[in-house]
């Protein structure tokens, strides 16, 4: 469960194929509660939305790092996580699970220049989001691989 300042780590961390929630309006107490009855993990910078979370027996992480690179490593070293993929991403905008499909299924769907360029293609099962790994999809991949060092680099 991500705080209403983290959502571009939300996003980040949906594509990586974690499960997380992002309530940008919802009050402390509310987001508290939703983690104690789903079982969720806190990710705040809120220091006394953590302390209180704590106090209720929520497990919560205190995220402080100054960008989304520095603040991804100390949830991914504070949930003891140590590699991250971009192989099964969840849906950025619903955190809806993503399924592959062939170009002939969302044809009209995406630009025809996209279909062309493309080869591999996903669509949320939630929300019909198409999704594909195009040139964007580099700067996931070079921060996946910058993480991914920094991580074995502190379990060593
Ligand atoms: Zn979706």
């Amino acid at each position: 469960m991500a705080d209403g300042m983290l959502g571009s780590v939300a996003r980040k961390l949906r594509l990586f194929g974690f499960d997380v929630e992002y309530r940008r309006d919802d009050e402390d107490e509310k987001l508290v509660e939703a983690c104690l009855r789903e079982g969720r993990i806190l990710l705040t910078s809120d220091r006394r939305l953590w302390e209180s979370a704590n106090k209720r027996g929520v497990r919560a992480l205190l995220v402080s790092g100054e960008d989304d690179e520095d603040r991804l490593f100390e949830i991914l070293s504070g949930l003891g996580v140590e590699s991250v993929s971009g192989d099964t991403p969840r849906c950025t905008v619903c955190n809806g699970g993503l399924v592959k499909v062939e170009k002939e299924e969302i044809r009209g769907k995406v630009p025809d220049g996209v279909l062309e360029r493309n080869d591999e293609f996903y669509v949320c099962e939630s929300c019909g989001k198409v999704y594909w790994r195009g040139s964007h999809w580099e700067r996931i991949d070079e921060l996946i691989d910058s993480l991914n060092k920094r991580l074995k680099s502190r379990a060593s």
